[in-house]
């Protein structure tokens, strides 16, 4: 019998699916040439999601969850990696099809790995875990569609969320103004500590708007989706870019083609699940360039593994603010 490894385990029951943590057997892991010692993870929207079971995120039972994790390579028959190596993995159906990070072990295939950046612990790799990376790939389309600090404000929408909040911090700290939308008016001072200079109501966007609306801001980062999503078209500026990632308040894209043909607005679409490996390690790069340390703490909860199905209701709760790290050890 080989070693057995601490893990948060989704079923499959009458009911739908039911999340618990197990002691896994390590002769059970999946295929894959790398495996790797997991140090820290995290839990992300998509995580809670799959841990609650309100969405069909799981394609295959029984799973381990976990679409993110940063740890040391235990063992390696990939010509990249040898034993000692730190890495971080973000995505490529880990958590959904293929086992995933919310575990002390994973084995997985040594292409979806990245090197750890050498001015990053695992803690703050995973402070930054898949919404920072995927807030860095929104930031990235942005300049790539020539929004520059100059040409005006950013409103990034779900703010307090994880990907809001690194977006935030990244898109101050590179120069622009930020108006960050929120729910939580309370949080303002949180949201002004990472770099917003203007704070606009979750209300004023969330229901159904004109087509066209007045032109108040350059770009864009939407983590929200539906009618929010519509209403940030329909205010961009002239040649404007909307980098959109995220469906927290619905799937749905209620809006017209106005924006676009009248406008020239660009709505980006981001994904991190199947992101190329060089778009990976340029984001990742500069996430550990660019992000304040100081401010990575400020938006970072730690938790153990144990808590980790309790947070996950949070998530979807809409009160975790900024992003929650899992010490996988506890
Ligand atoms: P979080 O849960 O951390 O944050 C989501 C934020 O959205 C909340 O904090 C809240 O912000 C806002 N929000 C929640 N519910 C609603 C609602 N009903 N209407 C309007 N706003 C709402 O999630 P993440 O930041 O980790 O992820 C954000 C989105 O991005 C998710 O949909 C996630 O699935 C998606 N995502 C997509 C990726 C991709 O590859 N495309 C990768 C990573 C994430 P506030 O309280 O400030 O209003």
């Amino acid at each position: 019998m080989t070693p057995s490894f601490r893990a948060l385990l989704i079923e499959k029951t009458d009911a739908g699916s039911s999340a618990r943590i197990a002691d896994v057997d390590s002769g059970l892991l999946p295929e894959g040439d790398v495996t790797v010692r997991i140090e820290r993870s995290t839990l992300n929207y998509k995580d809670a999601l799959a841990i609650t079971g309100r969405s069909p995120v799981v394609r295959r039972f029984p799973i381990i969850a976990g679409i993110d994790f940063a740890g040391v390579v235990e063992e390696s028959g990939h010509a990249a990696w040898t034993a000692g190596d730190r890495v971080i993995l973000n995505g490529w159906g880990c958590g959904e099809k293929h086992w995933g990070g919310l575990a002390e072990r994973a084995r997985v295939s040594g292409d979806w790995l990245v090197a750890l950046p050498a001015s990053l612990a695992p803690d703050q790799a995973m402070a930054i875990g898949t919404a920072g990376y995927t807030a860095m790939l929104c930031v990235m389309a942005l300049e790539r569609h020539g929004v520059t600090p100059s040409v005006g404000e950013i409103l990034v929408t779900g703010a307090c969320g994880g990907v809001g909040s690194v977006a935030i911090a990244l898109l101050a700290r590179l120069g622009y103004s930020v108006a960050a939308a929120t729910g939580r008016p309370e949080e303002e001072a949180y949201l002004r500590d990472l770099g917003a200079s203007t704070i606009v109501e979750r209300a004023e966007l969330s229901g159904p708007g004109k087509p066209l609306q007045a032109e108040r801001w350059a770009g864009a980062v939407d983590t929200v989706g539906s009618h929010t999503l519509a209403n940030v078209c329909a205010s961009i500026r002239y040649g404007g870019t909307v980098a959109a990632c995220g469906l927290a308040g619905g799937m749905d894209f209620p809006a017209t083609v106005a924006p676009f043909i009248l406008r020239g607005v660009t709505l980006a679409g981001i994904d991190s699940v199947m992101a190329p490996l060089d778009l990976r390690r340029t984001a990742w790069e500069r996430l550990a360039d660019t992000l304040d340390h100081r401010k990575l703490q400020t938006i970072t909860r730690m938790i153990g593994l144990s808590d980790a199905i309790g947070v996950a209701d949070e998530i979807l709760g809409g009160t975790v603010r900024g992003r929650v790290v899992v010490d996988v050890s506890r």
